[in-house]
């Protein structure tokens, strides 16, 4: 009976290796953002800290803008911030303007990535780490992504990577029209596409990962300070949770080996297991195809607007 057992337990095993394994951290881009479809901005990030830490959510990081600080319509980004990092969240640095990488040369691109990080650097909370504003590394000229790999390198910083999206600022984006135009929103069906869409794209980019490196790295989510964000986090973590993923710390993510990875791919840009999948020629697709809006935008004009049904 026994040796039964073992062997039951041994075909479980087989069956599922990595399914206690799969670690995702989640950050959130452009903090302090402009006001979504339903909240002012200081509602938006106490709801989102209340969230998060009903959720267990420890420490996510938000990559921030210090260019938005006292924009209209940003809300008291500094007391946001200060709200965020009191919660036990960390803050990175994401441009001071998000400029684009392709349309801006390296020696401005770096001076506006300083200056943000001479703001960020007096800050508690602050981490080592870049988030490339549009994840544009430099598209298909070598010249300029080596330039400014080189010039993190010099300034200690690292590449504050993302292993999975599913442009959660779109959803945002087409929510906030939908609203300036009057429409009906069907708020569980938005919370529904959001948590689905991003823990869709969880399950691809762990897939590809696996293909890619043989192993399960610790992935870093990508998400914006949304107010999808600030009322659906919960759902998503408990949904994540539910496909057996755990939420790990920011800082246990970008202690991942994938920290040191350079890919050389023809063209730079977007998720660093995209890249590493390109490098390494495993066929198309290499992203989640709702990150593709011509597949996104008809999906929520359908579910969330009840559209062309
Ligand atoms: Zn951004």
């Amino acid at each position: 009976m026994k040796r039964i057992l073992a062997a039951l337990l041994g075909c479980l095993l087989v069956a599922f290796p990595a399914a206690a394994q799969k670690r995702i951290a989640l950050s959130f881009d452009d903090a302090p953002r402009g006001a979504g479809a339903f909240l002012d901005p200081d509602d938006r990030a106490k709801k989102l800290t209340a969230a998060l830490k009903r959720a267990g959510v420890k420490q996510a990081v938000f990559f921030v803008n210090p260019g938005n600080i006292g924009q209209p319509g940003h809300g008291d980004g500094v007391a946001n911030l200060d709200r965020y990092v009191k919660a036990g969240h960390v803050l990175a640095n994401h441009s001071w303007s998000h400029p684009k990488l392709g349309s801006t040369d390296a020696d401005a691109y770096l001076a506006d990535l300083d200056r943000a990080e001479a703001w960020l650097k007096l800050r508690p909370g602050y981490r080592p780490w870049f988030r490339f504003p549009f994840l544009d590394e430099g598209g298909k000229d070598k010249v300029k992504r080596d330039a400014i790999r080189a010039g993190l390198k010099a300034r200690g910083l690292i590449n504050g990577y993302v292993t999975a999206e599913s442009s959660d600022w779109n959803i945002e984006s087409l929510t906030i029209a939908a609203k300036q135009a009057g429409k009906l929103i069907d708020m569980k069906a938005l919370r529904d596409l959001y948590v689905e869409s991003h823990v869709e794209a969880a399950e691809f980019y762990e897939a590809l990962a696996i293909k890619t490196l043989g192993r399960s790295p610790a992935h870093v989510m990508l998400l914006h300070e949304t107010d999808i964000a600030a009322l659906f986090i919960g759902d998503l973590v408990k949904a994540l949770k539910a496909k057996g993923w755990t939420i790990v710390t920011a800082d246990e993510a970008y202690a991942d080996p994938l920290r040191d990875a350079a890919p050389d791919t023809p063209h730079a840009q977007g998720t660093l297991i995209e890249a590493l999948a390109w490098e390494k020629g495993l066929p198309a697709p290499r992203w989640y195809d709702r990150n593709d809006l011509r597949i996104a935008n008809p999906l929520f004009a359908k579910r969330v607007l009840g559209e062309g049904k």
